[in-house]
């Protein structure tokens, strides 16, 4: 039986596990951490239940394919219950308006604020789908493991056809012109870590994703996909090493041998699979004599997502204006991104995000747990003083909004770049990987197979086909086919 070592139980490491012990490998994954899911990560604050990470699900069919590609029906493990009014946005001058999946209602809402969004609606979703099924057949369900890949006519002519040309803000200003809504429609760029003004117009697709199929909330919280994930690893036989750091790969004549652990222990391998962040990977688990292709310049080359600051607040009222996700807008969205990506430092009016999964499923908590998210560069060392200070200037801008929080909160934890770097091994604390900003980056992310050692495999956000919990389940999938396919 051949021996595949995975490292790294993040979604990626486990959907191709899953797949690979199905198929008669014997499959141990390796984690660092004493949980599943990587950054997809249950959090208990004392009676609150929170998800850290993924709190928007779009795609559930992917995670349902993990079961029925092993012959599982997905319905036995995990319930997906799509939320139609789905997000409330907010702006400084006090409006707001509601995004739904309801399309009549959504025209209705859009005819009150933006007559020419209104007007240019259906177009919108019909061109956004457009670029979403153009994406999904040449991308998304196929692995690239050289530049030789590339190189297909029919792919060169799918990728002209995404509009890699243009910026996700200029695609959309065909559509909306209201500023209010652009901002709603522009922050689909921080789903894959990146600015609306410099990303590809190619993934106004997560627009069609939202807005036509659906956002999802997992019964039990989110994180249920990842144990899900997990008792089907061990069901097909998997075996999983949690509380256990990799520190190298054992490379021999151009082959990987196995895994050492940080105990000195070793784990022989056939063939081993990286599963966190493939720019931290390289530099921690190999010398860069074995890797010609990823000297350290090169990693130091690449952009790094956007990171974030989190809290997640347990807080013991209901807020009657919450819906499950709202967003409290900046009065400057571009400068938001300037300061993130340019001057690197945490935006002095940021945009906040709140998750308050209890008003879809309550009795999973008490009162409310508020996951509260901004987005952050990569890498800031925040000293204690600062994160006292960022953490006040969110709840009073929210307190501006009629959302007091303190007098309620009783439970609290914060997240800072700093901590998603150590915790999941993410370079410099990103949460996709690399940004979306240059074609290159966004089309030509790093191979899923190693071009000089031909036993090593790559799975995850940082990797083909990018991040975001659908594309890493994705890329666990395809990765795990590209090495049935060819290889034993
Ligand atoms: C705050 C936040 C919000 C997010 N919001 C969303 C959202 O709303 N929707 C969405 O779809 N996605 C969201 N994401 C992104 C999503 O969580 C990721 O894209 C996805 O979960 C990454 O999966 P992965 O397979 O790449 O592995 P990761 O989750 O990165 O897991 C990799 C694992 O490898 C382990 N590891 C690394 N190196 C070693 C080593 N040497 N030895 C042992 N173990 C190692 C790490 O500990 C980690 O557990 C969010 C992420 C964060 C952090």
């Amino acid at each position: 039986m051949k021996k595949v070592v995975i490292v790294g139980a993040g979604l990626g490491g486990l959907s191709a596990g899953i797949k690979l012990a199905a198929s008669g490998f014997s499959v141990t994954i390796v984690d660092k951490n004493n949980h599943t899911g990587g950054k997809m990560m249950p959090v208990q604050l004392g009676e609150y239940s929170f998800d850290f990470g993924p709190n928007t699900i779009t795609m559930p069919d992917v995670f349902k394919r993990v079961f029925e590609e092993v012959g599982e029906n997905p319905e036995e493990y995990l319930q997906f219950e799509q939320i139609t009014d789905h997000t409330k946005n907010w702006y400084m001058d006090g409006t707001s308006f509601l995004q739904t999946t309801n399309i009549e209602k959504m025209e209705s809402i859009l005819s009150s604020i933006d007559r020419y969004s209104f007007k240019n609606y259906h177009r919108y979703l019909s061109e956004t789908k457009h670029l979403y099924q153009l994406s999904e057949k040449h991308f998304f369900s196929r692995t690239f493991s050289s530049v030789k890949d590339y190189l297909s006519p029919s792919l060169a002519t799918a990728l002209m056809r995404v509009r890699p040309l243009e910026s996700m803000d200029h695609f959309h200003r065909r559509f909306f012109k209201d500023e209010r809504v652009l901002m709603a429609f522009n922050r689909y760029a921080t789903y894959i870590g990146s600015s609306p003004y410099s990303c590809p117009a190619t993934f106004s697709l997560i627009g069609y994703l939202e807005m036509v199929d659906g956002v999802y909330y997992t019964k039990g919280g989110n994180t249920s996909i990842a144990s899900s994930f997990t008792e089907l690893f061990k069901k097909v036989g998997g075996n999983l090493l949690l509380d256990t750091e990799v520190t190298s790969l054992i490379i021999d004549h151009k082959l990987v041998r196995g895994v050492k652990l940080a105990g000195g222990e070793k784990l022989e391998a056939d063939l081993v699979i990286l599963n966190g962040d493939l720019l931290t990977s390289y530099s921690h688990l190999l010398a860069e004599t074995d890797r010609p292709h990823m000297d350290n310049r090169k990693i130091a080359s690449f952009e790094p997502s956007i990171s974030a600051f989190v809290m997640m607040a347990g807080v013991n009222k209901t807020f009657k204006e919450f819906v499950h996700h709202q967003v409290y807008f900046t009065s400057d969205y571009r400068k938001e991104f300037q300061q993130i990506f340019i001057d690197k430092k945490l935006p002095d009016d940021p945009t906040i995000y709140i998750c308050n999964s209890s008003a879809t499923d309550p009795n999973r908590t008490k009162g409310s747990n508020l996951f509260i998210l901004v987005n952050a560069p990569a890498n800031p060392n925040m000293s204690h003083q600062e994160i006292v200070e960022y953490k006040g200037k969110i709840y009073s801008k929210l307190k501006q909004f009629g959302i007091d929080i303190s007098p309620h909160l009783e439970e609290e934890m914060v997240v800072t770049p700093n901590y998603i770097k150590t915790q999941f091994n993410a370079y410099k604390g990103a949460l996709y990987g690399i940004s979306s900003h240059r074609k290159k980056d966004a089309f030509l992310r790093p191979f899923n197979r190693d071009p000089a050692i031909k036993n090593l495999f790559f799975t995850g956000g940082t990797t083909h086909p990018g991040g975001g919990s659908p594309m890493v389940t994705l890329s666990g999938m395809n990765t795990a086919e590209l090495i049935l396919k060819n290889l034993f």
